[in-house]
């Protein structure tokens, strides 16, 4: 049985003090009234340090929204494994749509990373999905196939069932376009398909597979209720508390 997880991607926005407060508020209605999701939350990296003294001890784990190959070195602007493990964190983003078409993130690079952050005992969260033109032009199963493909190259079949996969179709990212239930289902019922060939089946029924777009208090529990949807990754639904917790408990 699959633990379903929500993970929150804050990207840049909150302060420090923001991200406090808001870290507090997730904390707090979480252990107050306990869930049955595991939930994830990703600050900026600025704000990491100030959200992990709130949420340790906690059932709220932090991720760093990507992360450097290396422990160290001239790499002017990034986080090293190593500086996300110092700060409480115990996933990573990798891939993320945006990093891809704005930072110039590859497959050959998700791949390194994936293997670097389950060396370093972070579990990555791997973001896959298509374009609009993709989607338009019949190619999602090819380029979610391939990014997929990459990302779990090095890893071996416990390594790979220990990651998680987040399926964001790029049209559906902070556009308010959702994918719908079924149109996740599909491709998510793809992914495991694939994962079966390439690791095997008992890899392919543990792995987590994330739908992430646009997901919404009002939304949230059809796309949970599907087969293949073990949790969200959320964006902009995930910077209010009241919001966030709904899909959390959408969940349940
Ligand atoms: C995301 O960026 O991972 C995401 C899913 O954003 P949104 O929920 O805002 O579409």
């Amino acid at each position: 049985m699959r633990k379903v997880l929500i993970a929150g991607n804050w990207k840049m926005h909150k302060t420090a003090a923001e991200a406090e407060a808001l870290a507090t508020a997730i904390r707090d209605s979480i252990t107050a009234s306990s869930v049955p999701a595991e939930v994830v939350i990703a600050p900026p990296f600025t704000a990491l340090d100030r959200v992990s003294r709130v949420v340790k001890g906690s059932p709220v784990a932090l991720a760093g929204q990507t992360m450097h190959a290396e422990d160290k070195g001239a790499f002017t602007g990034e986080i090293s494994p190593a500086m996300l493990l110092d700060l409480g964190c115990t996933h990573v983003i990798l891939g993320h749509s945006e990093r891809r078409q704005l930072f110039g993130e590859t497959d050959e690079g998700v791949m390194k990373k994936a293997r670097v952050a389950i060396d370093r005992g972070l579990v990555p969260i791997l973001c896959i999905g298509e374009t609009l033109d993709e989607r338009e032009a019949s190619r999602t199963f090819e380029v979610v196939g391939r990014q997929l493909e990459a990302a779990l190259r090095r890893l071996t079949p416990d390594e790979a069932a220990s990651a998680v996969i987040a399926y964001e179709p790029v049209w559906a990212i902070g556009t308010g376009r959702t994918a719908t239930p079924e149109q996740a289902q599909e491709v998510h019922a793809f992914i495991r398909r694939e994962i079966a060939r390439s690791h095997g089946d008992a890899v392919a029924g543990a792995i987590r597979i994330l739908y992430g777009g646009s997901v919404k208090p009002d939304n949230a529990a059809a796309l949970l209720a599907q087969a293949d949807v073990d949790g969200a990754l959320v964006g902009g639904a995930c910077l209010e508390a009241d919001s966030f917790l709904k899909i959390v408990r959408a969940g349940a």
